[in-house]
């Protein structure tokens, strides 16, 4: 599959602008993130519809708290990232890009999806922007069979290519790993910039949540969770926002998140954001309660929905952030969740 946002630069190199890494690739090399190569001077992918991982998962494992709830997610990742988070819990796909999954037609996959009986299709487990020509490929294909699409993403993709790839794009779960553009840029090979350009680009086409993984040391987290929760209410109060617990892995051995800590950035959030989940804590329950009577929306234990008392509403138009798209079945009061 040839590749776009490259074009000729000096010296026989390409120039990748489809995120800020901008590698110059040298013929017969990959750019940094061991996906998109420089094949006698043309941009191609080898790896382009092979996926690394296949599986049919809860939504809120995502997680999607207030998409679709209480739904199965047909589920497909990929090999390569654009950033080294040393604490990755996907490395064994997201850093090798030696391996090379079977190919997966665009059209198979979404004819599998379809199969399965699930209302959505989600790209996810490693970076699938760096897939960009398939996943754009794969969710249009998508629409037209009547799935619904979501994106798990680190955000590090350019604003022509976000702006493309969101207008095939029903929801989002964005990682903002932390609020210290250094830390993004020595830590974590990201951009913070980029990736807040993206939540903004996000927030105008789709449904948005954002997850950020509390890794001890990595920021001054009263701080950093102060800084996100008001650049997101700034965006929308409705953007949920998941702090989730780290636990070591790959290489970082930090030790895993005080509850205590979660539980004190909740607080924090939730004075910006209406929707502020705990995640990846064993035994963990989460429940929304309508805003005017109190009963019960969405009652989660873990990944599983126990209750839910939701309806729909009809002729909803605009992005998904800025109207209801459902009613308190109690009540009627109008509510930020999508259900269908
Ligand atoms: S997508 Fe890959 S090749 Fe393109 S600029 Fe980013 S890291 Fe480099």
């Amino acid at each position: 599959m040839r590749a776009a946002w490259i074009s000729a630069s000096d010296g026989g190199r390409l120039r990748c602008e489809l995120c800020p890494h901008g590698c110059a690739i040298a013929e017969g090399k990959f750019g940094l993130c061991g996906v998109r190569a420089n094949s006698r001077g043309e941009g191609q992918l080898p790896l382009a519809g092979r996926p690394s991982s296949l599986a049919i998962d809860p939504i809120e494992k995502k997680p999607l708290y207030r998409f679709l709830p209480g739904t199965m997610v047909y589920s497909v990742g990929f090999f390569g990232c654009t950033m080294r988070c040393p604490f990755c819990q996907n490395w064994e796909i997201s850093q090798h890009t030696t391996e090379r999954g079977l190919p997966y037609p665009s059209t198979d996959l979404i004819a599998d999806a379809v199969e399965s009986g699930c209302p959505s299709i989600a790209f996810t487990y490693s970076e699938p922007t760096v897939h960009f020509e398939y996943v754009l490929e794969a969710a249009s294909h998508a629409r037209e069979a009547g799935l619904k699409t979501v994106l798990v993403t680190n955000g590090m993709l350019a604003a022509g290519p976000a702006e493309e790839l969101m207008s095939t794009i029903d929801a989002v779960n964005l990682d903002i790993k932390c609020f210290s553009p250094a830390a993004y840029r020595r830590v974590l090979g990201g951009d913070l910039p980029t990736v807040l350009e993206f939540a903004r680009i996000a927030a105008r086409h789709s449904w948005l949540e954002v997850t950020t993984l509390v890794v001890p040391g990595l920021d001054e987290w009263e701080v950093a969770v102060g800084g996100i929760s008001d650049f997101l209410s700034g965006l929308s109060p409705h953007i949920p926002l998941h702090l989730s617990a780290y636990h070591p892995a790959w290489n970082y051995d930090a030790p895993p998140t005080s509850p205590n800590l979660l539980e004190k950035l909740r607080a924090l959030a939730a004075e910006r954001l209406e929707s502020v989940y705990v995640g990846n804590v064993a035994g963990e329950k989460s429940t929304d309660l309508c805003s005017e009577c109190g009963a019960i929306l969405v009652e989660r234990q873990g990944f599983r929905v126990t209750r839910m008392g939701l309806s729909g509403i009809s002729g909803i138009f605009g992005p998904p952030l800025a109207s209801p798209s459902s009613r308190c079945a109690n009540c009627g009061h109008p509510e930020f969740f999508i259900t269908r």
